[in-house]
């Protein structure tokens, strides 16, 4: 697309929001053409906070379906939107409710840690909720002595017992992209930017293999996370273990520094989905409505906020 299409797209989409009286938000991984439209770019969390908290009169999700469906979740009362129904996510996809619900009986008395990257049925199973972000803070706030099952990120979980020190029954999944991005790539990378610092995403294949590294120049964060750090850091050059939408972000709010994607192929399928002419189309034509309904969506709710009354 040339920048003239995209400049005509961005006034069609802004004028649209403006007269349907919509706030648009957009995930990092999103494509730089629909990160620069938005009212808010940011990661889940915060995305579902600028949903709570937003006047508008409906919500255009430019992200995967768990988000729209957190968002309906947190914000009942709104018009959800997401300009295309088969943005799915490989990590929430990899536990069903019926799954939870079957490895629970398995475990009775222990308590549920979900990860955000879960659909709408599989919190409502969940006793809380957790961002990469505030994960650790989860899993500490549990007593010593209950059973806890972490789901579904198998990178998060193994990162989450090294550094809480706590035993957890994991369960497998993974996101494709992350589990792409191997211990080879960032040795491959720290020989030949000796000088960088490391920003690794916890559900990355090599989260805990980094951490063994154990050098000060690794650190193990959130994408939200990695921009605060590049932001406050003295240093000027940064290699990114993430989806690579980050770096137009990370571009955009350091531009003085230097952003190096640690893998190139790190590219979610999914969250490309969303385009430009989509997110125009939603708006337009008012579409797609995600609506968690209002009993499973109260269920969901309440894990969400034991996760945000202990961090
Ligand atoms: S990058 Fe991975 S976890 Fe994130 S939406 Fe894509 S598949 Fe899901």
């Amino acid at each position: 697309m040339t920048t003239t299409e995209i400049s005509t797209l961005h006034e069609e989409v802004r004028a649209l929001a403006a007269e349907r009286e919509a706030v648009i938000l957009a995930h990092n991984y999103q494509v730089p053409e629909v990160q620069d439209v938005a009212d808010f770019v940011g990661d889940s969390l915060g995305l579902s906070r600028e949903a709570a908290a937003t006047d508008a009169e409906a919500i255009v999700f430019c992200g995967v379906h768990f988000m729209a469906e957190t968002a309906s979740i947190l914000a009942p009362e709104k018009t959800v939107l997401i300009p295309d129904l088969d943005a799915g996510c490989s990590l929430a996809a990899s536990i069903t409710a019926d799954q939870l619900r079957a490895w629970k009986a398995e475990h009775p008395g222990a308590v549920v840690v979900s990860y955000v990257n879960t659909t709408a049925e599989v919190k409502a199973e969940s006793d809380y909720c957790c961002t990469s972000g505030n994960a650790k803070s989860v899993i500490e706030a549990i007593p010593e002595d209950r059973e806890i099952l972490f789901l579904p990120d198998l990178f998060l979980g193994v990162w989450l017992e090294r550094t809480t020190g706590r035993k957890l029954k994991i369960w497998m999944g993974e996101c494709h992209v992350h589990a792409g991005i191997r211990p080879a790539d960032i040795e491959r990378w720290q020989e030949e930017a000796p000088d960088a610092e490391l920003l690794v995403h916890p559900e990355c294949g090599c989260a805990s293999q980094c951490m063994a590294f154990g050098n000060e120049r690794t650190h193990i964060l959130s994408t939200e996370g990695m921009i605060n750090f590049a932001k406050s850091s003295p240093k000027e050059r940064f290699l990114v273990a993430t989806e690579t939408g980050i770096i137009h972000r990370l571009n955009k709010e350091a531009p003085e520094k230097r952003f190096e994607a640690i893998s190139e192929k790190a590219i979610c399928k999914y969250m490309k989905m969303i385009t430009l002419e989509k997110l125009r189309d939603s708006l337009r034509d008012w579409k797609h409505v995600v609506k968690v309904e209002p009993e499973l969506a109260a269920r969901a709710r309440g894990a969400i906020d034991r996760m945000v009354a202990i961090t």
